[in-house]
């Protein structure tokens, strides 16, 4: 190479290297830009951050995830309001998540506290310790839960030679404190289930905007823990016949019973897992939730006549040191209206004036002392049963 070509080849190599800093100094301005855009969303976050720690926030219920927004419902008041979710999170919000939101109703954050109210919101129990010899009174209502109830879970054979499924969902309905959860309970007893019970108003009242999911929850913790009885206990309070009003309060009640209707229909009816429901409110029930396949077979529990009365006194003095002279005969003929329940009051308070007299044996004039305090002090509704209604 002549030292012309070389000088040559070292300009072309300068001027190649002077556009290769010019683009190197472009890029690293465009970094700087980055990097300053960056550094104010970090504050920009700090400050949210800093904001969510030290403002309280209002618990809402994610409703719906529309293009649009997201409705959420907030707890207390049940108001329903469409809005905006951070980019962050958008994803992470699905319906019925319970949700914090801001003054403004923006969503911050996704809470999951689904265990939390699974746990409230339900009673299970392993073995309860109710047996159908603790039910006085009863005994149609007692045999008649022990075939639609207990035969198809001790017995489904004798349902499958037959050819028939046995009833879906067992509805007790009757007065209060007329054993209607007892006998539930000792259904699951005699034939060691575990009983899971939900209560309708808790349902309503409590977890507001969670109730489809609660009960979809219902059905899933039976089906891990089969053989199980469900029991709904106040079940009116999810299956009230429609009214007019188009509150959002309905419309959430509407959604919780069509996730039990739903739950019910994809059942298999010959499984191990029994559904009984009870109510005081026969009268208000949705017809919907009565069709073959669902609650389709209906027990009245009535007050008890005097002769259950009787037995049941009996019951609920097994335990109780009584003396010789106590007539349970002339105490159920006085007893008129009294549910299984008030009978058990009547019975402590009976030994809660033994103990006041000094005494360890509980005599008849105390159960007429005790009949007569619980007059007096009720005198306007004397049993639990006044002021129910059902059919
Ligand atoms: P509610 O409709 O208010 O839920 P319920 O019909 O489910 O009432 P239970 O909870 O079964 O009533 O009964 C309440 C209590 O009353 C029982 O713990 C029991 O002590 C007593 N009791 C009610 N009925 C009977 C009965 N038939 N025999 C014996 N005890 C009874």
């Amino acid at each position: 190479m002549t030292p012309d070509e070389r000088l040559e080849a070292l300009r072309e190599h300068f001027v190649k290297l002077s556009t290769v800093h010019r683009e190197l100094e472009s890029q690293l301005d465009a970094a700087r830009g980055r990097q300053a855009d960056l550094t104010d969303d970090v504050d920009q976050l700090e400050r949210e951050n800093e904001m969510l720690k030290t403002s309280s926030l209002y618990i809402a219920t994610a409703e719906e995830v529309t293009e649009d927004g997201v409705i959420v419902k907030q707890h207390g008041n049940n108001q329903e309001v469409l809005t905006d979710v951070s980019a962050r999170i958008v994803d992470s919000v699905a319906p019925g998540d319970r949700v914090a939101v801001n003054d403004s109703f923006a969503i911050q954050t996704v809470l999951n506290t689904e265990t939390d109210a699974r746990a409230q919101s339900m009673e299970i129990t392993e073995k309860p310790e109710v047996t159908y010899a603790d039910i006085g009174g009863i005994d149609e209502q007692v045999r008649e839960v022990r075939e639609a109830v207990e035969q198809p879970l001790a017995e489904p054979e004798l349902f499958d030679e037959v050819g028939i499924d046995p009833p879906s969902g067992v509805l007790l309905y009757g007065p209060p404190g007329t054993g209607k959860t007892m006998l539930a309970k000792a259904v699951a007893n005699e034939t060691d289930a575990t009983f899971i019970k939900m209560a309708g108003s808790e349902l309503v009242r409590k977890f507001i905007g969670e109730g489809s999911r609660l009960v979809r929850d219902l059905f899933e913790m039976a089906r891990e823990r089969e053989p199980a009885i469900i029991f709904i206990d106040e079940i009116d309070a999810i299956a009230t016949r429609r009214t007019e009003s188009k509150t959002s309060g309905d419309a959430e009640v509407q959604r919780t019973m069509m996730q039990l209707l739903s739950e019910m229909d994809g059942f298999e009816a010959r499984g191990e897992i029994r559904i009984i429901a009870a109510t005081n409110r026969f009268d208000m029930l949705d017809r919907a939730i009565l069709r073959p396949g669902r609650f389709d077979r209906l027990i009245e529990v009535p007050e008890p006549s005097e002769e259950g009365r009787e037995q049941i006194l009996a019951i609920h003095t097994r335990g109780m040191n009584v003396a010789d002279d106590i007539d349970f005969a002339d105490l159920a003929a006085d007893t008129d209206g009294y549910s299984g329940a008030d009978i058990e009051s009547l019975a402590t308070e009976a030994g809660m004036f033994a103990i006041r007299n000094d005494r360890n044996e509980v005599t008849h004039q105390d159960f007429a002392d005790a009949l007569e305090k619980i007059e007096k002090d009720d005198s306007s509704d004397v049993v639990s049963s006044a002021g129910y209604f059902y059919q």
